[in-house]
């Protein structure tokens, strides 16, 4: 292909620069609100790319980030691939060990870091597998006190030039990398395309997607660190629309006050951010008539926060997707043969996974390895392919084996589908919890727990929590004639030094047994049968908890 004609990202970048070189980027920093235009976030575009070139980062080097949702980190999304290198965002909410791995596996060459993620970074760097790292850029304009040897964003770029000689980058070219955990085993992960990433624009951009346009004031919740925002930076850009980034930890009250300083039409983020907003604004005063779509993902949204949205004028769009397709895959639209319908059958809809986007397609297979029909009633496992979705795993040939078939992925998640072409998200096959939106691994819980003398059996489940979701719960068979108590004390401690604290376990329950399968597996859909309800939680305060309490 000539050059220039492939399907990447900075046409998108140079689309919103001659267009809309006066729409506003707006970000909430440390160091306050920053304000600037396309015109000049495309000028810093340049100068990024300009100070990445000094350092040495060529073609296909790895631009690590440790970063939450600012303009700064904002500038690598078009900066880092647009000159041929590769964005790769780490969630800095991860076990230190799994953050070492993930940086040594991705051979990142730069990092650049939160002033407020610092403190996490600095224990983990002395490994070796941040031998590679050439240079720390703290995202401030100065280094606050720290033990790296680091530079300022600031200083970083400053001096360099507003113009950059921009490649012609193939579209096979990896732009994008971000690591899953939603997995067993080690984080796997996945590298996106410059094709992936202009298709999973283009997706979104559809009506049928997550449309963002020119009148549009785009804030994405969902940490930069997670899928590219879900990729919103890149759809915002390329619709033209305002963009506004509400900085490390927003609380509901920073994001009440954005929505209505900024005037925000669009947001997104996981269900436990709404559930904070939404009770927020029961007891506050705010103003949500800009407001018009909240997109929700990550985990299920409750039907009740979908009411409550809608009573305010706002539309909720359910939507479910994964790390390894870009990420969306389908969004809970309303059909317009339903426009008329009850509204009970409307919340119906809307409060399930939704719409396959236009430009993918999915199958359901059963345990006989059969299609289902589409009863709304049949489940099996979602199977989906198209152009934003991975065909395989970085570095990771065994991974690809288990989760890909004929160029399908199979997402480990269990499914129905009514007439209507709705999905229906009815169990999960994969052994891990989600809380708050993030993943935490049961198995490596359950592992360091039967590490301990006074264990003879444990095993970790996820059980539904009205806040996160879903929250961790250890049952522990405790060795014969042990005292619990101290069994219990010795294992938390052991816990708390190996993972942080969102990760352990709400409840250790002691227990004479663990249920097991006819073949002799540990049976946690018995224990899930039995904790189901949700009652577990009821009158206990769940904040310590928070994943994004850091
Ligand atoms: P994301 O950042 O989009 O959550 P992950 O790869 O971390 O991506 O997680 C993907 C998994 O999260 C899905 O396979 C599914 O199990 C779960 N998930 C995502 N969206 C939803 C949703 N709307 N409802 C229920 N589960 C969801």
């Amino acid at each position: 292909m000539p050059g220039g004609t492939d399907m990447t990202l900075r046409p998108f970048l140079w689309r919103a620069e001659r267009l809309y070189p006066d729409t506003e980027i707006v970000s909430r920093t440390s160091e306050g609100i920053e304000r600037y235009t396309y015109a000049e976030y495309g000028d810093r575009v340049c100068q990024l790319a300009n100070a990445l070139a000094d350092l040495g980062i060529e073609e296909g080097d790895r631009v690590g980030t440790f970063c939450w949702n600012h303009h700064r980190h904002f500038e690598s999304y078009f900066a880092a691939p647009s000159m041929g290198a590769q964005l790769h965002t780490i969630n800095p909410l991860l076990p230190a060990e799994h953050i070492q791995y993930i940086v040594g596996n991705a051979e990142d060459k730069v990092l650049f870091v939160d002033p407020s993620l610092l403190e996490a970074l600095e224990p983990a760097v002395q490994s070796p597998e941040f031998d590679q790292v050439k240079r720390y850029v703290v995202m401030a304009s100065e280094v606050p006190e720290t033990d790296l040897d680091a530079v300022s964003y600031e200083a970083f770029i400053e001096g360099h030039d507003t113009e950059f000689d921009w490649p012609d980058v193939s579209q096979d070219q990896p732009a994008g990398m971000c690591y899953t955990s939603g997995t067993t085993g080690k984080p796997k992960g996945v590298e996106y395309t410059q094709q992936m990433l202009w298709a999973h624009t283009m997706e979104s951009l559809s009506p049928q997607g997550i449309p963002m346009a020119d009148d549009d004031v785009v804030m994405p919740v969902v940490p930069m660190f997670h899928v590219n925002a879900w990729g919103m930076p890149f759809t915002a850009t390329a619709g033209g629309s305002k963009q506004v980034y509400p900085g490390p930890s927003p609380t509901p009250e920073d994001l009440a006050k954005l929505i209505e300083e900024e005037g925000v039409t669009l947001t997104a983020g996981v269900p436990t951010v709404w559930l904070g907003l939404m009770d927020y604004c029961k007891e506050n005063d705010v103003d949500l008539s800009a407001l018009e779509r909240v997109i929700v993902g990550g985990s299920a949204a409750p039907k009740s926060m979908i009411r409550w949205f809608n009573d305010q004028g706002v539309e909720v769009l359910h939507a479910w997707g994964m790390t390894e397709m870009s990420p969306i895959g389908s969004v809970a639209h309303l059909k317009s043969d339903l426009e008329d319908a009850d509204d009970s059958v409307k919340v119906d809809k809307r409060s399930k996974q939704g719409l396959m986007v236009p430009g993918l397609e999915f199958r359901v297979i059963d345990d006989d390895g059969e299609e289902i029909d589409w009863n709304g009633e049949d489940f099996g496992e979602l199977w989906v392919r198209g152009p934003s979705v991975t065909t395989e795993y970085f570095a990771r040939p065994e991974a690809n084996e288990e989760d890909f078939e004929d160029g399908w992925l199979k997402t480990g998640d269990v499914v129905t589908v009514d007439a209507d072409g709705y999905l229906k998200i009815v169990d999960r096959a994969k052994d891990v919890i989600k809380s708050g939106g993030e993943w935490i691994s049961s198995v490596e819980l359950e592992n360091s727990i039967m590490a301990h003398d006074g264990v003879a059996e444990a095993t970790v489940i996820g059980v539904p929590h009205e806040k996160w979701q879903e929250r961790p719960v250890a049952f522990v068979v405790p060795v014969e004639g042990i005292d619990e108590a101290t069994v219990e004390e010795e294992v938390m401690e052991m816990l708390s030094e190996e993972y942080p604290k969102w990760w352990l376990p709400d409840d250790l329950v002691f227990i004479a047994e663990v249920p097991k399968t006819a073949t002799g597996k540990f049976s946690k859909k018995d224990l899930r049968d039995e904790y189901a309800d949700g009652d577990m939680f009821e009158g206990q305060a769940p904040e310590e908890a928070a994943p994004d309490d850091d």
